[in-house]
């Protein structure tokens, strides 16, 4: 069984000190949430944990399987078996959709080279109708002008395809209407269902967590866990706030 292990880690971008010693332990078939007031540092351990360039690891250690991350490339570390989910997908203009999703498969499958167009096709449209998206949608360019709802189910097929051991969604539910949201939260509960992905779902508000129901719930405030509980935090945050936890 597949686990990430965040060891102590304290991390900076653009030379201020952000993560200021965040442990954590996912396991593959677990769902954790991270819940937290906006600049807590969400984002920036989601970087972190997928080796964005930008990010620097001043302490502490990322492991997969025992095996150290820090280091390692975004790309080696989706071949390993994590996924991100950004919180906000960059446009790429000039490539579709579909051919983006081939590459991406390819990269970190070694049958995806392989495996035929057709077939590939196939498997992304039976994924994209769980997702409630259009054919027509694959052969858009990345992101250009797609809506926040669609660039979020975009990222969620994605997943779906790659069924990555580890996944990390950022803020996946924000911007989705209600129904855009039972559809989304459903694709993520199948998608790992059918993968035995482990989740770690960052997010503001609980309603996310009605459909996806998680194992652990975090805060993170300045840069740290400050507490973690059971579903019943997240219904406890809701209530009481942030700041009831975040003090100090
Ligand atoms: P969250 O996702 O919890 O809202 P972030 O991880 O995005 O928080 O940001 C945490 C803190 O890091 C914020 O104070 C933010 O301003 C700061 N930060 C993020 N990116 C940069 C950057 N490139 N340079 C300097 N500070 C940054
Ligand atoms: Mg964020």
């Amino acid at each position: 069984m597949s686990q990430l292990e965040i060891d102590d880690v304290y991390a900076s971008v653009g030379g201020t000190q952000i993560l200021k010693g965040v442990s954590l332990t996912v396991k593959q078939g677990e769902v954790h949430a991270i819940m937290g007031p906006n600049g807590s540092g969400k984002s920036t351990l989601s970087y972190v944990i997928m080796g964005h360039p930008k990010y620097t690891l001043d302490k502490g250690d990322i492991r997969l399987d025992g095996e150290s991350l820090v280091g390692m490339p975004p790309h080696e570390r989706a071949k390993r078996g994590l996924f991100l989910a950004f919180q906000y997908p960059q446009e790429i203009s000039g490539v579709s959709f579909a051919s983006f999703l081939k590459n991406a498969y390819g990269a970190v499958h070694e049958n995806g080279k392989k495996m035929s167009v057709k077939d590939f096709l196939s498997d992304v449209k039976e994924k994209m109708r769980l997702l409630k998206m259009e054919d027509a949608f694959i052969e858009r360019y990345l992101n250009e002008g797609f809506s926040g709802g669609e660039k979020k189910r975009s990222e969620i097929l994605q997943m779906a395809l790659l069924q990555p051991k580890i996944a990390v969604l950022d803020e996946t539910d924000s911007g989705l209407d209600i129904d855009a949201l039972k559809t989304v939260s459903q694709a993520i509960q199948v998608s790992a269902k059918t993968a035995n992905s482990g989740l770690l779902i960052i997010t503001h508000y609980q309603r996310i967590l009605k459909y996806v129901n998680p194992d652990h719930v975090h805060v993170m405030a300045h840069g740290r866990i400050v507490k973690t509980g059971g579903h019943a935090l997240a219904e406890e945050l809701e209530e009481k706030g942030y700041e009831a936890f975040t003090k100090g």
